[in-house]
């Protein structure tokens, strides 16, 4: 199994699915939850209103879509959503 470097925390890691060692994934995991849930209650908000709603820093959310991308093969929050009411 080969040795890699998190990609958030930087700490020497097994490389797993995940470009992130355990630690870091079960927090992108659990802010990840926080937005989704967020979402859900109040649907069609921006990168912005998350942002400033749940006080998670931009890049932090930028990150956390990534994430999400990279573990589901294809995220769910915004992405395609947003590419479908562009083409509407
Ligand atoms: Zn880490």
């Amino acid at each position: 199994m080969d040795l890699q470097n998190c990609r958030r925390c930087g700490a020497l890691c097994l490389r797993d699915r995940s470009q992130y060692c355990a630690e870091c994934a079960k927090w992108f995991a659990d802010t990840y939850g926080q937005i989704r849930d967020y979402l859900r209650t109040y649907p069609n908000r921006t990168l912005w209103d998350v942002h400033k709603e749940l006080d998670i820093p931009l890049s932090v959310v930028q990150q956390v879509i990534r994430f999400s991308e990279e573990e589901r093969g294809g995220g769910d929050i915004g992405g395609r959503e947003d590419q479908r009411r562009k083409r509407l």
